[in-house]
Order: C-alpha cells, then sequence, then structure tokens
C-alpha cells in the first residue's frame, strides 16, 4: 500500500475546482441550497447532513459536514459533535449496505497544509477500501467526476436511507 496515495485524495480538488467563481463557502451552500439530489447530499440529521464528494477517492468517498460554518472541531457543540459521529456511523452503515466495502479510512485534515481543501469548513471524510483499489479514480484537479456510478451509489444510499427509515 503505497501511503502517499492514501492520502494525497483528501486533499482532494472538491473545493479547490469547484465553483471557483462562486464566492464563499461550498458547504454551507450545498446545505442552504436545499437541491440535495442535485448535490448528492443522501441525509441529514438535526445538525448536520452527509453528502458525496464531487472529487471522490474512491467509489462511495463521502464527507460529514456540520451545518455550522466553523474550521474547527473544537468549536462545535457536545450536540453537534454526537450527532456528527452518529450521522458518520449511519453514513458507513448505508455505505455497508449499499457497496459493501472492505474497510474504510476515516478522517480530518485540519488546516491547508494537512490537506484540508477548505479549511474553513470542518467536515469528515468517509471514504470505503476494496483490495487492489489504489488506481480506482485518480483525483485530477480541475476535473469534475460527477460519474454515471456516482448516481447510481447517490439513489441507493437514498433507498436504502427510506427503507430504515421505515422500519424504524
Ligand atoms: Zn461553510
Amino acid at each position: 500500500m503505497n501511503n502517499k496515495r492514501l492520502w494525497a485524495p483528501w486533499r482532494s480538488a472538491y473545493v479547490t475546482a469547484i465553483d471557483q467563481k462562486k464566492k464563499g463557502c461550498v458547504f454551507c451552500r450545498i446545505h442552504s441550497e436545499q437541491k440535495d439530489k442535485k448535490n448528492l447530499i443522501f441525509k441529514r440529521s438535526q445538525h448536520c447532513f452527509a453528502v458525496l464528494n464531487i472529487f471522490p477517492y474512491n467509489n462511495g468517498h463521502a464527507m460529514v459536514i456540520p451545518y455550522r460554518h466553523v474550521g474547527e472541531l473544537r468549536k462545535l457543540t457536545k450536540f453537534e459533535k454526537q450527532d456528527l459521529l452518529d450521522t458518520l456511523e449511519y453514513a458507513q452503515a448505508l455505505l455497508d449496505k449499499v457497496l459493501k466495502p472492505q474497510g474504510y479510512n476515516i478522517g480530518i485534515n485540519v488546516g491547508r497544509l494537512a490537506g484540508a481543501g477548505f479549511p474553513n469548513h470542518f467536515h469528515i471524510h468517509i471514504v470505503p477500501r476494496w483490495k487492489g483499489d489504489v488506481n480506482f479514480m485518480p483525483v485530477t484537479a480541475g476535473t469534475k467526476v460527477i460519474s454515471q456510478s456516482m448516481t447510481v451509489v447517490f439513489k441507493e444510499l437514498c433507498r436504502e436511507d427510506q427503507r430504515r427509515n421505515r422500519k424504524a
């Protein structure tokens, strides 16, 4: 396993490439836009949301993001932190069901130096992993990779979410 490959995507192009012309925070924007299907937001909870990364490192690469625009974990309330972890766990359960990965990289980049594409709005990455997946989808800055498979994965995640809500 090549460590560089494992970590490089985390400073991924999500925000460096996305809508450079539009000002402001992309996470705040997609949260407030209320176009969850277009923005690939597959789960909303009380304090945060889960979204597929449109510049994925791997199939199903998602992020869990608090609604509030804060850059650091310590600035979140304990309720937000609890909800963030609960939503992370829930997103992982959906990904488990839909994609059946063999593992995950789950992590946080703090600061641009450490690879945060957008350091001012805290977020947690969750990246499904499979044996031999290192060449799956190299991240290319400036290249938008909303592929057919992402739309399919998104729909399946939403379907699984609805199925669980019916049961609950
Ligand atoms: Zn923001």
